[in-house]
């Protein structure tokens, strides 16, 4: 089945065309700028050269059409009409505790995700976007939802439960919920294949590390702890978040600073983690540039992100009672050698037996192995594909 995945976000739109019989990727892109001014499609069939079209979209339904239309271009598309869009799979950032799995969109389902937009205010109210322009232009086609959270909810209450009163979970839903579910998903069965122990044996961690990060402890497959919370901004230091913190630092900066509500979340948000540290950029790739040329507080972030991580694979190894296999993925974890190296480096007391050689060698985005043979512990570099997911999902779904 031919599945369109989408990821709407407030002004852009991703997408993938995907065939889930062979798992290829037969287009992608993304539509930035959308209802701002300036919108452009970038459409990418595979193997052949990028297009752009520089065209104004007014919203998210200009941009499936303007996506639609690509796709259908007598030259220059890969298929002969929008009927061999078999479903169409969507990116939904919070499912809170209604949803543990991906599910077929209804009318019902989408009333359900603009309830839960209170947990997500940035994030829901553009993935529904995304649904309804798909809703309105494909009506006929199905439509499935594949939610951030839904990987995290088998935490167990203590995981998921804050020291604050039982009122705050029940009244107010305030839990942890954990986030980039659908990539803790994916790399984890990629380590349980490739580890090719029993399932229910197996205990990782799995360390998303981009611009926003999170490690997750995947016992027996199921997760069972993760570092993100009640809202992304929890978990270790990222680009421009703060990770975590005291929390009495919030009374303390409103009452210092005379800030509001809006400029402590912008402040913990936007202006802190690496960016905020180094006052250099968030970007990982200029943080080692500023650093080998000489910026102290560039390689203190660096340092303190990687302290971070290492904290977490070392409590969560302690919740799992072991470790059979930490797996890095997504932009920096994919590509960034020298901070894999940082976060390695003295966990043998706990059985990493990392190969720094083949670490420093291996190929970026490529899955690796890099732990010596005898190593107790595996390290598996393994790049992330939530858009895979959510064309597997979708097309099982669609075909019930
Ligand atoms: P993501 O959020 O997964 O797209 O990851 C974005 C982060 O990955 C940015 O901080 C980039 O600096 C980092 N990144 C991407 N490519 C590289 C690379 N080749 N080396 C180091 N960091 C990279």
């Amino acid at each position: 089945m031919k599945v369109l995945v989408i990821n709407a976000g407030s002004s852009s739109l991703k997408y993938q065309l995907i065939d889930t019989e062979n798992e290829y990727v037969i287009a992608k892109g993304i539509c930035e700028r959308i209802a701002i001014g300036g919108s452009v499609l970038c459409y990418k069939p595979t193997g052949k050269d990028p297009i752009e079209v520089k065209k104004d979209m007014k919203n998210h339904t200009d941009a499936v059409k303007m996506v639609l239309d690509a796709l259908i271009a007598p030259d220059t598309g890969v298929i002969k009409s929008m009927s061999e869009i078999g479903a169409v799979g969507h990116r939904i950032v919070h499912g809170g505790e209604r949803f543990s799995s991906s599910v077929l969109i209804t009318d019902e389902i989408i009333k359900t995700i603009e309830e839960l937009s209170e947990l997500a205010p940035l994030h829901n109210p553009a993935n529904l976007m995304g649904i309804r322009a798909c809703k309105e232009i494909m009506p006929d086609v199905p439509m499935v939802g594949v939610f951030d959270t839904a990987f995290h909810q088998t935490m167990p209450p203590e995981a998921y439960l804050y020291g604050l009163s039982y009122d705050a979970y029940r009244e107010m839903m305030i839990r942890r919920y954990g986030f980039h579910g659908t990539s803790h998903y994916y790399v984890s069965r990629r380590a349980i294949e490739l580890l090719g122990k029993p399932e229910h044996e197996t205990r990782i961690v799995t360390c998303h590390l981009g611009n926003g990060s999170s490690i997750t402890a995947v016992k027996g497959g199921k997760s069972i702890d993760t570092s993100m919370g009640f809202t992304p901004l929890e978990g270790v230091p990222m680009g421009t978040r703060c990770g975590n913190i005291d929390p009495a630092i919030v009374m303390y900066l409103m009452d210092k600073k005379n800030w509001d509500i809006k400029k402590v979340k912008e402040y913990m948000n936007k202006k802190s983690g690496m960016l905020g540290i180094s006052g250099v950029s968030s970007d990982f790739r200029d943080l080692s540039a500023a650093s080998e040329s000489g910026n102290e507080r560039a390689k203190i972030a660096v340092d303190l992100f990687c302290y971070h991580v290492k904290k977490y694979i070392g409590a969560y190894s302690a919740a799992m009672n072991g470790l059979d296999a930490i797996v890095f993925t997504a932009g920096v974890g994919e590509n960034d050698r020298e901070v894999r190296e940082k976060i390695l480096a003295g966990l043998d007391f706990l059985g990493v037996d990392t190969d720094f050689e083949l670490n420093r060698n291996c190929p970026r985005g490529k899955e690796a192995v890099i732990t010596k043979p005898g190593s107790k512990v595996k390290v598996f570099v393994i790049p992330t594909d939530e858009e895979m997911v959510i064309a597997r999902d979708t097309a099982a779904l669609a075909k019930r």
